[in-house]
């Protein structure tokens, strides 16, 4: 069938709007119609270069929520009908992580900037006949895509599209960040640097685990004004060595107990490692350049204050469990998401979401279907 969509053709250049066909599900594949899809900053490190893939045109988009409109002869567990959040890492089952429950680490996870469906084929082709690729194997950027069973988790219809599209990737990042990956406990302090997509969830999350201090950091005011509405106790502009001595000031001189880079790590890491306390956590969720080999952390400074550099991905926990656990939260009050929606686009306006994204206006951009 046909279905229009954002390919990324070149570096540097806006996302081609297309009209692209697309081949009927394989046994374990859905089709399924995208009802919305979320505009992750790391879809624009693609467009950048920055994040390299393996072959244009791709499909990108990898936040996405949509109905089930198909399914091959071998899916189990999901039916047409109903709704699905699809996720940017797929659990395959059977790899030594999905088998310990770890399906943010599936060994599948590498390929996933390859462009591929699971099984290696393509199924998408562009008007001259060239296939398609799609990011995370989703391709979320079009109005239907064919993924993988192992792509997708069923959730409950009484939950809007658009919010569903949004716990596809910034939300579990940036809570389970808090929540799994630094175990934030009750009391605790936290720095989060960069309040965007990821960061303002990480903000929620330390809330959600109890933080007393919740220091957010941004240049762009508004972020950190924004910031306290999810539960940020402080704000701070600055950035580089300015940041850490604000952070030292607002914390007796100790340092928090957590500090997330969610921005920007070759700026920003060393800085919110020095604004951490002895012993403390210093977790990363954002992306860097493939350019960018190495960041300098002084060796004696890290064995001397014993503290914990470490990644975090999807939010350090699967996507099953954690997916349907954030939209309890949500339904419970916990959890806010309708908020991180700052404007909604159709898929023809796409490029002007990602410009709205680079210019600092946007918490999240949603398109919807
Ligand atoms: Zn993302
Ligand atoms: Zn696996």
């Amino acid at each position: 069938m046909d279905t229009l969509a954002a390919l990324f053709r070149a570096v540097g250049a806006p996302l081609s709007i297309e009209t692209i066909t697309l081949d009927a599900p394989k046994p374990t594949e859905l089709l399924v119609r995208i009802a919305a899809v979320g505009l992750c900053r790391t879809d624009l490190h693609v467009m950048r270069g920055e994040r390299r893939v393996a072959m244009s045109p791709m499909t990108l988009g990898h936040e996405a929520a949509g109905v089930v409109e198909a399914i091959g002869a071998d899916v189990t567990g999901v039916a047409v009908g109903d709704h699905v959040v699809l996720t940017f890492i797929p659990g395959c089952g059977r790899c030594r992580w999905c088998s310990k429950g770890l399906h943010h680490l599936c060994a599948e996870g590498p390929r996933i900037t390859q462009g591929g469906q699971l099984d290696g084929t393509y199924c998408r082709h562009d008007r001259l006949g060239r296939d398609v690729g799609a990011f995370c194997m989703i391709g979320g950027f079009a109005e239907r895509t064919v993924v993988d069973q192992a792509s997708a988790i069923v959730i409950d219809k009484d939950i809007p599209l658009d919010l569903a599209a949004l716990v596809a990737c910034g939300v579990p990042a940036g809570v389970g960040a808090a929540r799994v990956r630094a175990k934030v406990k009750p009391g605790d302090s936290v720095l989060v640097v960069g309040c965007g997509g990821d960061g303002m969830n990480v903000v929620q999350g330390a809330r959600l685990c109890g933080a007393a201090t919740i220091i957010a950091a941004d240049i762009n005011p508004t972020k950190t004004e924004l910031a306290r509405t999810f539960g940020a106790t402080h704000g701070v502009t600055e950035h580089g060595e300015a940041l850490t001595r604000a952070v030292l000031a607002l914390t007796g001189g100790i340092g928090v107990d957590h500090a997330f880079v969610c921005i920007d790590p070759p700026a920003t890491l060393l800085p919110a490692f020095r604004a951490t306390a002895k012993a403390g956590n210093v977790v990363v969720t954002a992306i860097t350049p493939d350019t960018v080999k190495q960041i300098d952390v002084p060796p004696l400074e890290l064995f001397a204050t014993q503290k914990a550099i470490m990644g975090a991905v999807y939010g350090f926990t699967s996507p099953r469990l954690q997916i349907p656990e954030l939209l309890r939260l949500y339904r419970s009050g916990d959890l806010k998401l309708r908020e991180l929606i700052t404007q909604t686009y159709s898929l023809e306006d796409i490029n002007r979401g990602y410009d709205d994204l680079e210019a600092g206006k946007n918490l999240r951009g949603v398109v919807v279907f």
